[in-house]
Order: C-alpha cells, then structure tokens, then sequence
C-alpha cells in the first residue's frame, strides 16, 4: 500500500490519498470516478474527493486493490479484506473485469469471461493469491486469451495454476511468450470455438488481435477503447507502434463485425445500445481519424 511520507500534496484531506509512486494508469479513476481525478500539471492520480457514500467508499477500495503500483493509501481498513476478493466484478451478463492490474502491462485491464463450454481470461491481471482463488471457485481458466505482446503480464502463472491453453498471435510471440500453447498467423480471422472469433487487428503492434465473444463483446487490446465517460471511440496514433496506416485499415475491418460492448486493455469501456449504434461510433470514429 501507499506510503503518507509520499502522499501527493493535491490529495484532499481524509482517509483516502495517492502517493508519489503512481503511473498513471487511469485504472483508479474508471473505477472510483467520484473519488479519483487527473492531476495534469503532474500526470497522475490524486484524491479529489473522499468517498462520502458507502458505494464511494467500496469502489475506492477496489480502486486501491487493483492500483498496479501500490499507490493508493488509506487510513480506513475496514472493508479491504472483503474488497480483496470482491475481483472479478461483473461487467455485463457472464463478462467480469479481473482488477488487480499489473505494472508490467501498465496497468492494462484484463477480464474473465464464465461460460459453460470453459472460461475465458482475456489478458493477464496481477497473479494475486484473492483473485487466483476467487477464479478457481469460479471454475477455471481453460482458455488465455492474449491480445498482444504488451499486456501478458503473469501470464505464465495462470497457464501454470489452470493448466490453460494460452493463445497469441505469432508476430507477438516474444521471448517471455514462446512457450504459449497455441499460435497462430496470417491475417484472416479464425474461429476458437461457436462463441469464440479471434480477428488480426495489426497496427499497435503486428500482432495485435481482437476477441469477440457471443457477437456481442469486443476485447481489443490496445487497438480501440472509449473515451470521454464511454460517450465514444477512440484510438491513437500516439500509441501506435506497428504501423498507423495498417491499424487504420484494422478499425474499418470491424464494420465486418457485429458487437455492441468494446473492452479494452487501456482506455474506457465503451457500450452501445445496438450493434447498428456501434457500426456508427465506430463510423464516427473513422471520420475523425482519416481528417487527422
Ligand atoms: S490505479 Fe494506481 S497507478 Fe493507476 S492511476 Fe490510480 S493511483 Fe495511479
């Protein structure tokens, strides 16, 4: 946990503070937005307001178990054991957000998906021993699903304690991942399972790929998230390391697709009402970036 000697003088006075060592990873401020603001004079996290609600209070510990730093701080311990093992915590129907980010992938998110034909990890969260029994009451992992080189994490470990079939595109395939049990390559999409379709989307990097589950739920990695509260779509060729013009082409690929939710490793969850509402967001989307 974080340390007072370093608590950030923004902080507003209470029980809750962020100290000197954050990342600024936003993983804090999307899970307790009334609690947790940017200070952008310094470029991370600080406590804008102190939880006043029971709600507030409850998604400030979260915020303070999955930090992937150990940046956040409080005074108050009373409900952070249960918090420890509150992850995964529901999304959207059988779709979970794992928390415990990891410093190795920067924080990135990860989620749990629970389905009868065996559960799904999508990128690699903190190999925290709460989350690792809370997955094991939940069934499982039987597939690994990792979007890309970045954010593989403690990957190895839950291959380790799940005996997993851990997949990655073969451009991504590193030294820490060469021993994953299923590559594949080319750039056509290839199907996993009924529910399960695995689509290239290089551009962040060659190996970039994208999982859709049940054609409603995009997991994206770093090729596309939401921004503004989730009000729309972005992505960045600031972020881009491959190549812009091929992640370009990847994001007008997915009008192929049908899904209403994107789930991204970095950046906001993004939830349109419809997969037509979402062909328009990403339509919007692709506007903006081809006026530069
Ligand atoms: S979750 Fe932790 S590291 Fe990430 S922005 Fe918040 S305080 Fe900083």
């Amino acid at each position: 946990m974080a340390t007072q000697r370093l608590r950030l003088p923004e902080n507003e006075p209470g029980p809750f503070f962020v100290d000197e060592t954050c990342i600024d990873c936003d993983t804090c401020r999307q899970l307790a937005p009334s609690v947790f603001a940017r200070s952008s004079r310094r470029g991370c996290s600080y406590v804008a307001h102190q939880p006043v609600s029971e709600l507030d209070r409850r998604d400030a510990r979260l915020a303070l178990v999955a930090c992937p730093a150990a940046s956040i701080g409080t005074s108050d311990k009373q409900g952070l054991t249960e918090a420890s093992r509150a992850f995964p915590v529901l999304v959207d129907q059988e779709v979970s957000y794992c928390g415990y980010a990891s410093s190795d992938s920067y924080g990135a998110s990860s989620y749990f998906i629970q389905r009868p034909a065996g559960n799904v990890l999508v990128d690699s969260p903190r190999a925290a021993a709460p989350l690792l029994t809370r997955v094991a009451q939940l069934g499982g992992v039987s597939l690994m699903f990792l979007s890309h080189r970045d954010d593989v994490a403690d990957h190895a470990l839950f291959a380790q304690r799940f005996a997993c079939r851990r997949v990655l595109h073969a451009a991504d395939a590193a030294a820490d991942t060469r021993d994953v049990e299923q590559t594949w390559d080319g750039d056509q999409p290839k199907q996993l399972a009924d529910d399960l379709l695995l689509i290239p989307v290089p551009g962040h990097t060659r190996g970039s790929a994208a999982l859709l589950y049940r054609n409603r739920y995009l997991f994206t990695g770093d090729h596309l998230w939401g921004a503004d509260g989730g009000t729309r779509l972005a992505a960045s060729r600031s972020v881009c390391w491959y190549s812009w013009p091929q992640q370009l082409a990847s994001l007008e690929r997915l009008l192929d697709f049908s899904f209403e939710w994107v789930l991204p490793g970095h950046g906001q969850r993004f939830h349109a009402g419809s997969p037509t509402e979402m062909r328009r967001a990403l339509e919007d989307l692709l506007r903006r970036l081809r006026r530069g």
